[in-house]
């Protein structure tokens, strides 16, 4: 096993912009494991599945082929062969994806892949079982936590950012949505452990929020 640094938190709360600067001041590779949910949700919704039909949704877990890919420190993600790294953003793929990730099925599938990213290299992975589930043996946990209404503010600027035509009230729904059913469900729920490190970035700026992350890593590495 490499040197594994895990990273948990809520859907907006900052993960993916400060795992990709914290990799890249450490040298670390970079994972988004909800790219994987979501090619698994936009697998299905390509094919008129709903997340309701379980036996469809186990054939396509058997055909379904995910690759992460790092490209100068950006992730590319491919779906049974095709770049789908902006087709899995989508508000489509955002409203449907934490139903997908709820089934059993899909985790038994998707687990296994994420485990054996950290085989061979020093990675930061980041998603919601990271420290609980997947590596609960990491060599060091982050639980990075954010106010739910922040969280709606910076998804709304992303989305706009992007092109993505949504209101504010509609980014806040689906994030409570999708906080219940992550926080809620049987299987893997997102929680801290209790040696995980725990930081609020309601009030704090990407940077600051890198800063200490970096400077905790460096103290155990
Ligand atoms: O992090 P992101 O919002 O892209 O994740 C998409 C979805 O994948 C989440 O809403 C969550 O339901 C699911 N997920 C998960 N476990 C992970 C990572 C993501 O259940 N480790």
């Amino acid at each position: 096993m490499g040197f594994i640094v895990a990273l948990d938190g809520p859907a907006g709360s900052g993960k993916g912009t400060v795992t990709k600067k914290v990799a890249e001041k450490l040298n670390l590779v970079n994972i988004d494991t909800g790219a994987m949910y979501r090619c698994v949700a936009l697998d299905c919704l390509n094919k008129n599945i709903d997340s309701t039909e379980i036996e469809k949704i186990k054939e396509v877990l058997e055909n379904i082929e995910i690759e992460l890919k790092n490209q100068n420190g950006n992730q590319v993600v491919l779906l049974n062969g095709k770049d789908v790294t902006k087709e899995i953003r989508t508000t489509e793929v955002d409203s449907c994806v934490a139903k997908f990730a709820a089934i059993k099925e899909v985790r038994d599938r998707v687990t296994p892949l994420q485990r054996k990213m950290g085989e061979k290299n020093d990675i930061i992975m980041e998603g919601r079982d990271i420290g609980t589930v997947v590596f609960p043996n990491a060599n060091i946990k982050i639980f990075l936590d954010c106010s739910v209404e922040e969280r709606a503010r910076r998804r709304y600027k992303q989305n706009i950012e992007k092109g993505i035509q949504t209101t504010y009230e509609e980014v806040l729904t689906l994030i409570k949505e999708r906080n219940e059913l992550e926080t809620k469900r049987e299987i893997a729920p997102l929680k801290k452990t209790d040696d995980a490190i725990y930081i609020d970035s309601t009030n704090m700026t990407i940077e600051e929020v890198t800063e200490k992350i970096v400077k905790e890593i460096e103290k155990v590495r």
